[in-house]
């Protein structure tokens, strides 16, 4: 057994002085063939290792190369030297694996964003990446929390799926079939019964629909897992595979789908404050330093902590679509023809539409709620007005949309109403109807990206650098 080690982050908490105690990583930096400044991933902080002159062998030494792994048993002393109070006084130095430093393309300088992006497979040894997954992996750990302490019931729902009953988004088909000479019917269509599941299939884009399964049989549930779109837009917020949490709930309305959503948020960041506080600061640190590059009036307003805690302690501002438009109409952009989409009643808000709102309007995230029906889904909840339907986005400051949820239609004639007008097939969907049939009751949902959470937590700025490897359009590497 090997694994007697002691993490760097432990073990600069607790620093049990003089203890001989072990400790394994990679070499960040090699100095004056003395200080090893090691790191294991526990922390972007680095262990100073000593090795005292003349007492290891010069062709050990030879080895300790940037990115090289080591096993060190030693003693934690008070450190003399600057920039740490305690450091490792090295007793044995093991080499567990060598690397050639010259080859190794992560040099101990500052790289860009987008040349890490081409060795993403190395990336987490950077200290940006390491903050920023370390973050995801605490967010993640937030949510199962949150959710399970409401007694929520985690469903994994399917990841192949046979419907595009959301209507989200362009879907990637999951076949078996030969593409250069597919089985066919008379008329020349594809014939899927010579699928491999009977019938055309595709990746999911959406949980919810089998999650308003779950929620009108437990109650509440959640779902967390990937989901797909083959929409070809290369943003900074689009993936073509990401993470989303979808919460169902029975016997919600709107106001208690808006309320849920936002402790929701709420709760994850008030935990990634209180557990990455050091990974926070770093990113904190490296958000400031990269807007230094930008005009004044480009930079954000706020440090990415002093930000969360604004979104800590201030309510989400609440408005009508209706409202929303009219603030658009009223402004000095649109008044200064700034826009470059039309505004007026009945439009899908667009990027900067939404941008304007939280960032130069409301200056925090913003709850839209009651959209013109004709640009929302089947399965939300009709108002009475004839025009609008119970659905709600978060919005929030340098992202744009991050929740997308809505009250479900829960009367059988309306939802096929709007099925029939819609096109969309209450045959395939007997399954969802059913719901409907049998003991219907009011309920709501939402889903959250979870990259663009991640992306709002960490003040990155670009999706494909808080996911491990990014799949987008002509890019699918790792
Ligand atoms: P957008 O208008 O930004 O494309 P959407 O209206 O297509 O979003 P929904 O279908 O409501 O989004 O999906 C729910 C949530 O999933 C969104 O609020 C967003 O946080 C996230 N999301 C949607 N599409 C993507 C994507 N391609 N990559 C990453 N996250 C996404
Ligand atoms: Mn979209």
């Amino acid at each position: 057994m090997m694994n007697k080690r002691v993490k760097i982050k432990d073990l600069l908490t607790w620093a049990p002085e003089s203890q001989e105690l072990v400790v394994m990583g990679w070499v960040r930096t090699f100095r004056n063939n003395q200080f090893i400044a090691l790191n294991d991933g526990s922390t972007n902080i680095n262990l100073q290792v000593v090795a005292e002159l003349g007492k290891f062998d010069d062709v050990l030494l030879k080895r300790i190369t940037t990115s090289a792994s080591l096993k060190i048993k030693g003693h934690l002393v008070a450190s003399t030297g600057k920039g740490q109070q305690m450091e490792l006084k090295a007793v044995e130095i093991e080499i567990l694996g060598d690397s050639d430093a010259e080859k190794y393309p992560l040099q101990p300088k500052k790289h860009s964003l987008e040349f890490l992006r081409e060795i993403a497979h190395l990336r987490f040894r950077t200290n940006t990446f390491g903050s920023v997954f370390r973050v995801r992996h605490s967010l993640a750990y937030a949510i199962h929390t949150f959710f399970h302490e409401q007694g929520f019931v985690y469903l994994h729902t399917p990841i192949i799926t046979a419907s595009d009953a959301e209507g989200a988004g362009e879907m990637f088909r999951v076949t078996t079939l030969p593409f250069d000479n597919p089985p066919r019917n008379e008329d020349g269509t594809i014939n899927f019964k010579e699928d491999f599941f009977g019938k055309s299939t595709n990746l999911t884009v959406s949980g919810q629909l089998e999650g308003e399964l779950g929620a009108t049989a437990f109650g509440e549930i959640y779902t967390f897992g990937p989901t797909f779109r083959a929409e070809n837009s290369n943003t900074t917020r689009h993936l073509a595979e990401f993470w989303m949490i979808e919460p169902e709930m029975a016997f919600y309305d709107l106001e208690d789908n808006m309320n849920l959503a936002e402790s929701f948020i709420k709760y994850i960041i008030r935990f990634a404050l209180d557990h990455n506080r050091a990974d926070l600061e770093f990113l904190d640190q490296r958000l400031a330093d990269e807007e230094k590059a930008l005009p004044q009036d480009k930079r954000s307003e706020m440090g990415l902590i002093q930000k969360l805690e604004f979104v800590l302690n201030n309510d989400f501002e609440r408005i009508t679509y209706t409202e929303a438009i009219d603030i658009l109409l009223q402004s000095p952009a649109y008044k200064k023809k700034k826009f470059q989409y039309e505004v007026k009643w009945g439009i899908d808000m667009q990027s900067e539409h939404e941008r304007y709102l939280v960032e130069k309007h409301f200056k925090k995230p913003v709850i839209v709620r009651n959209y013109p029906k004709d640009i929302k889904a089947f399965y939300m909840r009709q108002n009475d007005d004839g025009k609008t339907v119970a659905a709600m986005d978060i919005l929030a400051p340098g992202i744009g949309e991050i929740v997308g949820g809505s009250q479900r239609e829960e009367r059988l004639d309306k939802l096929e109403s709007r099925m029939n007008d819609m096109h969309i097939s209450t045959e395939e969907l007997h399954w969802y109807l059913d719901t409907r049939r049998y003991g219907t009751v009011p309920h709501a949902g939402f889903g959250l990206g979870f990259e663009r959470m991640v992306q709002f937590v960490t003040g990155m700025t670009n999706i494909r650098d808080v996911i491990a490897f990014p799949r987008t359009p002509k890019s699918a590497e790792f």
